[in-house]
């Protein structure tokens, strides 16, 4: 496939996928306003995460980056009715951006935002919750960390529950073939550690920046 011919192949996915409502679009202008770097997943990325947390019982789902809340409100919005979403963020100002967003998205009383480092934050989680009782994480923070936020959140995975990790083919600044990139190798091992693992069933969404979906067996 040329180039070309993959730039028009996305324009029609962005055309026919890519629609969000006013909220997400106020969002993606106020982010754009506020400075934040404008690396938020798009509008079809987002759609396959919402549709991917309603396969699950969507009681409890993690993030790892939350960057300005646009994920966020699309993976909360794929949750249960009762359904709790916990986002890490190291970033005082875009925890401070995202906070504002839930509010107004009527989302604050189910999205508990975690600011600090991600390794420090999961080591907190992990002691705090259950094993076995989160429906949904998606990776989307500093991917030569990807391996080690799995590390630690792998035990918390309910029979079911699935492990999203966005950028799993690529970034603005590398490509998976780019051997020897830092970011790149975090995001390789994480695809590779997945695809051989028994417990987990993995694939690849070459979606945007590639999304690696993988599901524990029941
Ligand atoms: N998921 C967001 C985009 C996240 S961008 C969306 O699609 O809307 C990555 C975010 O991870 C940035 O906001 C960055 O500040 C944050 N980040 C990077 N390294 C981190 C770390 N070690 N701990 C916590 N957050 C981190
Ligand atoms: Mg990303």
């Amino acid at each position: 496939m040329t180039p070309q011919l993959w730039d028009s192949i996305n324009d029609y996915i962005h055309e026919v996928f890519g629609r969000e409502d006013e909220a997400l679009a106020r969002l993606e202008r106020e982010a754009r306003d506020a400075g934040l770097p404008d690396i938020a997943v798009n509008a079809e990325v987002g759609r396959l995460l919402m549709l991917l947390a309603r396969t699950t019982r969507g009681r409890l789902a993690i993030e790892v980056g939350t960057l300005g809340g646009y994920s966020a409100i699309w993976i909360a919005r794929g949750l249960a009715a009762s359904g709790r979403l916990i986002t890490i963020e190291s970033e005082p100002s875009h925890t401070a951006f995202a906070r504002r967003q839930f509010k107004r998205a009527d989302l604050a009383d189910c999205i508990d935002v975690r600011e600090g480092l991600a390794l420090d934050v999961l080591a907190t989680i992990t002691c705090e919750l259950e094993p076995n009782s989160v429906d949904v994480v998606f990776l989307d923070a500093d991917k030569r960390e990807y391996p080690d936020y799995w590390a630690q959140l792998k035990p918390l995975v309910a029979p079911g529950g699935l492990l999203l990790m966005d950028n799993a083919l690529a970034s603005s600044s590398w490509t998976i073939v780019d051997e020897g990139h830092p970011h790149r190798d975090g995001a390789d091992r994480l695809n590779r550690l997945l695809a051989d693992d028994p417990d987990f069933d993995a694939a690849m969404i070459p979606l945007r920046q590639g999304v690696l979906v993988a599901r524990r067996r029941d």
